[in-house]
């Protein structure tokens, strides 16, 4: 008889690696390989226009690749739920395979599918690939919670053995097409999808599985560097990445962390190499860290109702946030929900560490790493002609200078929100407070010696 299977794309955007299409093309003699432009995603994300030029060239290039093994790309708009019952009978599909996503919105929506697929007897199959392990393995093997620290997640990841190995791409996944394919189903460009092209940044990072399998290999080639990678030896303000860049091909899942994981184990297997938590298996365990951490605590990119929070009385500023927040999301290529909150409650020592009295000066930080504030002056263009006695102050500058300079603070750049000492002043005699009164976040003082003495090895890039 014949099976009709639709393999949904949502992360995951590449061939290889990818064991939930794989069974799709086993599974059924007409695969529809189907990507759907959810309109959750841009209410409820702040997404830049560069992510959404990446997100287009994945979805061109994913659909130049199945063309390859004789299929193609349904691009669909829709809400899902709205979306598969029509499919499901437009198709007389009989299979759907997903990649496992853990973030809420997926984990609820994809319950719902679930449901639907059952009333229209769908059989359903997902795999893990978006992670070197399966996530609710990890948490069930730490006795039905998520692990808190590195470390503790690394001894509950040494009694699971490797993560498992990448599974081979699909060489043939038969789609039947319409002769109007292109016009009903091809990825829609910036313009049909109301975006001004001219607003994007220069390319620098194509969107793209064959772009970052051509990364991750030219990385790998770097055997030394690779051997001798140390977070936090790396230059966060460099002009050019010191880093490998990987993490929106890792975002989106043009590339599979089990790749990646296992190209650098050939390359470490032959030399002396650093290792975790500096190393970059060391940075993949981060991602598995944050990831694990995220599938299993409620309101993870939240303060109130998390509870590996620390809770802490911030003052609610609306004008202070939106000047702070504009640039974080919106500007990030990998913008990557697991990660982006992890990163930023330890950044704020909210959670995971715990040195609140330890503050970031954006002042000192950039005079001791960036002299003459090179970076500022390439990404701030407005501030590049301020004098380096000035570029990380430059409200500090006398007016002629700021006019020499062709800025104005205040008027050609904004002035500077708060006053950093009495700021830090502040907020650590807030966060004392709430680290000195009962509202902990639920854990252990093992858990604060564990954290610092991973951070004594590995200070952030940040810093
Ligand atoms: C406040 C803050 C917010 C962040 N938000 C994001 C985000 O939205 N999306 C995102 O992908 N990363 C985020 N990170 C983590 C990290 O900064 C980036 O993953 C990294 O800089 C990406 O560059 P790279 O690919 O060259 O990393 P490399 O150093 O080459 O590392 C390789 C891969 O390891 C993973 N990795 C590296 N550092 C971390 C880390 N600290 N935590 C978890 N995984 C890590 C990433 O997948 C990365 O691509 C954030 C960090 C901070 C401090």
């Amino acid at each position: 008889m014949k099976t009709c299977a639709i393999h949904w794309f949502r992360k995951g955007l590449r061939l290889h690696d990818n064991p939930a299409l794989l069974a799709a093309c086993k599974a059924a003699d007409d695969v529809k390989p189907v990507f759907i432009l959810d309109p959750w995603f841009p209410k409820n994300a702040n997404v830049g226009i560069n992510r959404w030029r990446f997100l287009l060239q994945t979805l061109q290039n994913l659909d130049d690749n199945l063309k390859k093994v004789n299929s193609r790309l349904y691009v669909v708009k829709g809400k899902p739920n709205e979306v598969f019952p029509k499919l499901f009978k437009h198709w007389g599909v009989s299979h759907l395979t997903f990649e496992e996503d853990t973030e809420p919105y997926a984990v609820s929506r994809d319950s719902e599918i679930q449901k639907i697929a059952k009333e229209h007897n769908v059989e359903v199959t997902s795999c893990v690939s978006h992670t070197l392990f399966d996530t609710q393995r990890t948490i069930s093997k730490n006795g039905g919670k998520a692990p808190l620290t590195y470390q503790r997640l690394q001894t509950v990841l040494s009694s699971m053995g490797s993560p498992p190995k990448p599974v081979e791409s699909p060489t043939k996944c038969q789609t039947k097409t319409e002769p109007d394919h292109d016009k009903k189903y091809g990825v829609p460009s910036l313009e049909e999808l109301g975006k001004s092209p001219e607003d994007c940044g220069p390319l620098l990072f194509p969107g793209g599985e064959t772009e970052a399998l051509r990364r991750m290999e030219s990385m790998i080639q770097k055997k030394s560097w690779i051997c001798s990678f140390e977070k936090p030896k790396t230059e966060p303000n460099s002009l050019e990445p010191s880093t490998t860049v990987l993490s929106p091909y890792l975002k989106f899942g043009c590339l599979s962390p089990r790749l990646f994981y296992y190209k650098l184990q050939e390359v470490y297997s032959k030399a002396k190499h650093t290792s975790p938590p500096v190393s970059l298996h060391g940075q993949l365990l981060w991602r598995e860290f944050f990831y694990t951490v995220a599938a299993d605590t409620a309101n993870f990119d939240k303060m109130e109702g998390n509870p590996v929070c620390k809770q802490i009385p911030w003052d609610i500023n609306e004008e202070y946030l939106k000047a702070w927040k504009e640039v974080f999301e919106e500007y990030l290529l990998d913008a990557d929900w697991s990660l982006n909150a992890g990163n930023w409650m330890w950044l704020s020592a909210s959670a995971f560490f715990h040195q609140y009295f330890r503050v970031y000066s954006p002042i000192e930080f950039g005079k001791k790493t960036d002299k003459d504030g090179n970076y500022i002056r390439k990404y701030v263009p407005q501030l590049s002609k301020f004098p380096k006695a000035f570029i990380y102050e430059p409200w500090k500058a006398p007016l002629d200078i700021q006019k020499k300079a062709g800025c104005i603070i205040g008027k050609d750049y904004p002035k500077a929100i708060v006053n950093h000492d009495q700021m830090r002043k502040k907020n650590i005699e807030r966060m004392a407070n709430a680290y000195n009164s009962n509202k902990t976040d639920g854990g252990g003082e093992k858990r604060k010696s564990e954290a610092s003495s991973v951070q004594k090895k590995k200070k952030r890039k940040v810093e």
